[in-house]
Order: C-alpha cells, then structure tokens, then sequence
C-alpha cells in the first residue's frame, strides 16, 4: 500500500493512480507500458514540453556547482541573470524581482508586498478587492482573495473578509465596473485578478477591454492592482502576459507554473519602484519580512534561465500561433455536437460544457476523468467543463486525438 496522500484526491473512491516513469514533449509515459497524451501541460505548467534539453541541461550543469544558498543577504549569479532577464522583457515599470517557490506564495507576497507599501505610508489600508470566481492558489491568504466554495468550506474561518466585484459576464461589463469603482472608492489596498482567463473558476474569459477598464480605475482611485499570471503568462493566452493584450501594466505581477518552462517549482513578484522604496529604510524594522528556505534556488533559477533563452531564441510564439489556430480549429467541429454547450478559444486554450450546470463535484465530472484516462488521456475536467491546455509542443496528430476522444466523450456521456 503507498504511504502517499495525494492533493485533491479522494482516495476514498478507490481510483487508479497511474504512475509515470518518463516524458518527453506532451507525452507521459507510464510503469505498465502506456503512452499518454498530456493535454493540460500538468496542471497548467508545462509549456514547451516535458524535458526540455536545454532546461534539463541548464539544471544539469548548475546542480554540479551550487545546489542551494540561503538568500537573506547572500546572492548567486544564476539569481542576478534571472531578475535581469525578467527586467528585459517583463513591463519596464516592475523594477523588482522577488523570488518564492509556487503560484500561491507568489499571491502571498504580492498582498504583503500592498499592505507593507501602505503601511510605510503612514496610511495603513488591508482591504482586498477581488474579481468573482477567482482562484489564487490554496494557502490561507491565497484562498481568502479566492472563490469560496466545497474546497475551502472548512476552512473559512481562518479566511479574511474581502471585497468581491461580479464577473464581467457578456452584457454584464459595466456592472462589473461600477462595483469596482465603488469598492476602491474608501481606501481599498490592492485589487488582485486573473488577466483574461480565470483558470479554476471554470476557464472563464473576459475581453480586454475591461480588464484595461480595472487597471484604469484602481489608477485613478490609487488602488494597487496585482496581475495573477501565475497560469496566463509565459504564452498560454497567445502572448508572453495576458495584460499585453489590453495595454496593462500592474503594480505588482505574479508568475509561476511556466516560469522555470513546468520543469520544476519557483515563482516571482515583481513589484514597481515605489512599492521596492517604501520599504527600503535604516530602520530594520521597515524591511520586507518574507523568506522560505529555498527562496531563488539556483536549480531552479537556472531551469528559469533556459526557459528565457527558448523564448530568446526558439520561434516560442510562432509555435503558439499554430497551437492555439489548430486549438480553434479542434473546438469549431466540437460546438456544433449536440450536448456541448459554451464552447470557448483564448491562445492555446480550449472550453466547453457538456450537458447541465457546472458545479465542481458534478457527477459527470468522474465519469469524464475515467472516460478519458481509458483512453490514454490526461484530461482533467473541472465540472462538466472540459478544456484542453496542452504543451506548446503537442504534435497536430496527438491533439486531434485529444478533440476526437471530447467528441466521442459527448456523445457517449452526455447524448
Ligand atoms: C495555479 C495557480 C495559482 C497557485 O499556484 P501554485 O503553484 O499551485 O501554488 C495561483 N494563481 C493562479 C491564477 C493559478 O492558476
């Protein structure tokens, strides 16, 4: 019997857990022989494909020299590449780099990062103003500015009061707007959201246009606004950051998942200047009090250093076009079958509802799992909305029959 507990499993039910030896591109490869198609980059990481050489290299040559420093005034030059590398290309006016190790403690430290800014001020603020059906990742603070629902439910005590705005669903934009306009008015913190797509809410999308709306009213109302692309960045919306595509720079920016290209765990926040300088003081009282023990790894500063040379060197964003044209192609055939409901495209992803109301532990939801893993598919529907987010890597012929096995889960499941 295995002694592992695995995240977001009821073990309970008794489901196979397969085990996987070896990947390369979108495929997984598994202990009893089997050849899987990775269709939604492990849980959202996994961008130019499994093994990377060059990642895998770079994290070869880095582990033989240095594996592990602290960070609390010491320093390391795979570190010093990366801050300046992510200067280059990220939005000039994030000046500053700091270094955690996943999606959720990247939200932490953006929402200390706001309310140390406003602290130092003299002009101490701490509400959090967050978009509905929003998720941030599963430690307590990232859970309080997320969605509320079964999967924190007992939990909700420890979680802090926020200030919710609706969804900007179609016709519903100004709504959105107004209650954000309102919930800035009295000296909110921070407004922290998800740029275009929100992941686990259900792969929602909204336009541009309103998300440059948001960045303009938290400007006016001196609101810090914090960008959660710890999913969008790194290509997956069609360009490097989601906020591209609506002319948006943030206060402050969370990247994770493709940072380091899916190979293993680091997360950035960047921060403005004048966010850097509240804190910069004599007085040591006034410093940023955040550190976990393996703060900028160099293992996983240098896989992060081999992921910003790809996207130097390699057409990163032609292989995006194609993926997300071929992605679009896919869905076009899927929304005309009876039962699909929603079908939606933004880059390289893909969504659509099959039969019903979403509800996260719908019963269709396992039945999709089971339907897709007999199939030799890492498919991992959220509800009844099934998406597909594949590696940028994915051969034409693996995703068609990634789309094929969603037809024929339509008209098996939900006919
Ligand atoms: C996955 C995710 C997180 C949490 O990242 P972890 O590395 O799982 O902690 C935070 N925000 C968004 C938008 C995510 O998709």
């Amino acid at each position: 019997m295995s002694a592992v507990w695995h995240p977001f499993t009821q073990h309970g039910l008794g489901e196979p857990i397969p085990q996987v030896t070896h990947a390369e591109g979108a495929i997984l490869h598994t202990v009893d022989g089997r050849r899987i198609v990775d269709a939604i980059s492990s849980w959202w990481v996994t961008t130019h494909g499994h093994c990377h050489p060059r990642i895998v290299a770079a994290m070869r040559e880095q582990a033989e020299r240095l594996d592990q420093i602290i960070f609390a005034g010491w320093t390391h030059q795979p570190a010093e590449d990366l801050a300046q590398g992510l200067r280059a290309i990220m939005p000039e006016a994030l000046t500053r780099v700091f270094f955690s190790d996943s999606g959720s403690t990247s939200v932490e430290v953006a929402l200390k990062m706001a309310l140390g800014y406003w602290t130092a001020r003299g002009e101490p603020r701490h509400r959090i103003v967050v978009l509905e059906h929003s998720y941030h990742g599963d430690t307590i603070g990232a859970m309080s500015v997320g969605a509320r629902g079964v999967y924190n439910q007992a939990y909700a005590p420890l979680l802090f009061d926020v200030a919710t705005v609706p969804f900007p669903s179609p016709g519903h934009e100004q709504a959105t707007l107004d209650a954000l306009e309102r919930a800035c008015a009295d000296g909110a913190a921070a407004f922290i959201v998800e740029p275009l797509v929100l992941g686990a809410g259900g792969m929602l999308f909204y336009p541009a246009h309103v998300l440059a709306q948001m960045r303009a009213i938290c400007a006016a109302a001196g609101v810090l606004f914090i960008a959660d692309e710890v999913m969008t960045g790194w290509g997956r919306t069609g360009t490097l950051l989601a906020c591209e595509q609506a002319g948006v720079v943030p206060d402050i920016l969370c990247l994770s998942k493709g940072l380091t290209g899916g190979a293993v765990p680091l997360a950035v926040t960047m921060a403005i200047e004048p966010i850097f300088e509240a804190h910069w003081s004599t007085d040591r009282a006034r410093m940023f009090f955040h550190s976990s023990s393996y703060t900028a790894n160099p293992l996983a500063c240098a896989a992060a250093n081999a992921n910003l040379a790809i996207w130097r060197d390699e057409p990163v964003l032609e292989r995006v076009a194609g993926l997300a044209a071929r992605q679009a192609a896919g869905l076009s055939t899927l929304a005309t079958l009876p039962g699909v409901t929603g079908a939606r495209a933004f880059g390289t992803i893909i969504a659509l509802e099959l039969g019903g109301n979403a509800a996260y532990l719908s019963e269709l939801g396992p039945r999709l799992l089971a339907f897709f893993r007999d199939r030799d598919l890492l498919l991992r529907p959220l509800g009844n909305t099934v998406y597909v987010m594949p590696p940028y890597s994915i051969t034409p012929s693996d995703l068609d029959r990634v789309h094929a096995a969603i037809g024929e889960a339509c008209a098996v499941l939900a006919g």
